[in-house]
């Protein structure tokens, strides 16, 4: 008889930090014991110490190198430049020279660290703490002579804390993670929604039995352990629709056309390279927006032209030919970047953000601009300026583009001047659409809704007024019409595009490049399938 039937369903809640469903056993992670090895003279515990701090910087190179995507790397470049700084190790050395053994010294010398981190207002700095007791360990782990802690696929993990490098070495295949610590904003969060595996945050992982059988409901931010047989049925039902929803997509693989046989091209949003991993670029018509500031996110640096370039030539690679539009730096409002945005803007959504932002920082800008001519030769690169409101940003983004060309031109690098375009999401630029110098439009609903309505994007309360109206519709045909008649093209790429109720509308507006998230993708193909008016 089946054991399972005797145990009942015990449902424990926490936070959820990554969407998706799992079911299968639970796997504990218990934090590594290190040994403490016998006594070995000064020196020797000095070069024991170097030698580990020497293979920790090279497993994290490979890992970097192997990670393929953009959040994985920024982390790892994290712990590099961290092993990097001497300062870092240079108390454990000394406690070294004072006669303590080298993994104690490493961790009097690192746990201060992590304890401020721990101990900081910031969520931000907070979630770093993670990383820090990540590198930590690994060193210890390097000075016991132990090799990395592995997990098993399929299985669903618990543990206190997971470190990104953890997460990066393991199988996560029908897998999913539950954490004591961590936050939604921690790297391991960021990590796991970008690879879709299930996660939450905010359990008591001490009362859960190795082995038990376990659902993990990332959406919900539940855990059922021994979850009842309606409870597996429905988790059989909802990884059917998801697998049902994945089909859609590969069904509607050719050109979208609509029931009237017009072509509509469907785009896709993408935040790095790690979303491109499962999608066949034959399946899309390109990238219609790539979000950078998720490069600049979460790190300690902001991303070096050379590392940006590098993205940047990866993305066109993998689009074969297909266009792909960049969007520069839209740091601010929601997105806020230590040392980059202003703290303490009164109203971040109506502040120093977008444009605005890398307008005042003409370092960064020029990093950015550079690496982006230089990836232009390597495909079909679209640039695009976020929050443009008035003529003359765009005039400035485009001297300051030209002028990164010509440098590097005198450099002798091989570049290339891309098109630029903007970012309709501001009423003003909308209204006054006939007045900017841009080699294309693509239209951002999200914020064009929240500027319209005067009605935040991130306040559930107003929900009903941040919606497309009349208004929202009116300036969409206003900004499409002009387009049509000046031969640009003009896609949307805000959320409204990829929610499948309103694709008959925005073919109403004369819309027809849609830029919507992977996810999104068959739905919306399906709905211009079903469409049978025209925008004539
Ligand atoms: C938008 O505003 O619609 C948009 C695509 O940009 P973001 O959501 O990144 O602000
Ligand atoms: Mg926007």
């Amino acid at each position: 008889m089946d054991d399972r039937a005797h145990r009942a369903a015990h449902r424990i809640e926490g936070r959820s930090a990554a969407p998706g469903i799992a079911l299968g056993p639970l796997v504990r992670l218990v934090p590594v014991k290190h040994d403490v090895r016998q006594h070995r003279s000064a020196a020797e515990e000095h070069q024991a110490l170097v030698d580990a701090l020497a293979a920790s910087q090279l497993d994290l190179g490979v890992l970097a190198r192997d990670a393929g995507d953009a959040d994985a790397e920024a982390i790892l470049s994290f712990q590099i430049a961290l092993l990097e700084d001497d300062n870092l190790a240079a108390p454990a050395f000394a406690l070294i020279a004072g006669g303590e053994l080298a993994n104690e010294a490493w961790s009097a010398a690192i746990d201060p660290e992590i304890a401020a981190y721990d101990a900081a207002d910031d969520p931000y700095f907070r979630a770093r703490a993670s990383d820090l007791r990540d590198l930590r360990d690994r060193v210890l782990r390097h000075l016991a002579g132990e090799t990395d802690q592995s997990v098993p696929a399929g299985v669903i993990v618990a543990a206190d804390d997971m470190p990104p490098s953890t997460f990066l070495a393991t199988d996560w295949r029908d897998g999913g993670l539950v954490l004591r610590r961590g936050s939604p904003s921690s790297h391991v969060a960021i990590l796991a929604r970008s690879r879709g595996v299930p996660m939450i945050v905010g359990v008591d992982v001490d009362h859960l039995v190795n082995g038990a059988e376990a659902l993990l409901d990332g959406n919900a931010g539940l855990l059922i352990v021994n979850p009842d047989g309606d409870m597996r049925a429905s988790y059989c039902q909802r990884r059917a629709e998801q697998s049902e929803v994945r089909q859609a997509v590969a069904s509607f693989s050719g050109p979208a056309l609509t029931a009237a046989g017009e072509l509509v091209r469907v785009m896709i949003n993408v935040t790095g390279l790690a979303e491109l991993r499962d999608i066949d670029p034959a399946h899309v018509d390109g990238i219609g927006l790539m979000r950078t500031e998720f490069l600049f996110q979460g790190r300690k640096k902001l991303p070096t032209e050379e590392e940006q370039y590098q993205i940047y030539r990866r993305m066109l690679e993998w689009a074969a030919g297909r266009p792909v539009t960049i969007r520069t730096l839209d740091a601010g409002g929601d997105k806020p970047i230590a040392g980059l945005t202003q703290p303490g803007d009164v109203n971040p959504f109506l502040g120093v953000r977008g444009v605005r932002l890398s307008l005042r920082h003409p370092d960064v800008f020029r990093a950015q601009l550079r690496a982006l001519a230089r990836a232009a030769v390597a495909g079909n690169l679209k640039v695009m300026i976020p929050m443009v409101t008035v003529p003359e940003e765009l005039d400035r983004c485009r001297a300051l583009f030209e002028q990164a060309v010509e440098e590097l031109r005198r450099e002798g690098r091989e570049v290339q001047m891309p098109p630029l375009g903007m970012m309709v999401e501001v009423p003003a630029a909308a209204l006054t659409i006939e007045d900017f110098n841009a080699d294309f439009f693509s239209i951002g609903s999200n914020d064009l809704i929240q500027y319209v309505a005067a009605a935040s994007r991130d306040e559930p309360q107003l929900a009903d007024l941040a919606r497309p109206s009349r208004a929202v519709f009116g300036l969409i045909r206003y900004v499409v019409n002009y387009a049509n008649r000046s031969g640009r093209e003009t896609s949307l790429c805000g959320d409204l595009a990829g929610d499948p109720e309103q694709v008959a509308a925005l073919l109403d507006q004369g819309l027809r490049i849609f830029s919507v998230a992977p996810a999104a993708l068959g739905a919306v193909r399906a709905a211009i399938a079903r469409y049978s008016g025209s925008a004539a």
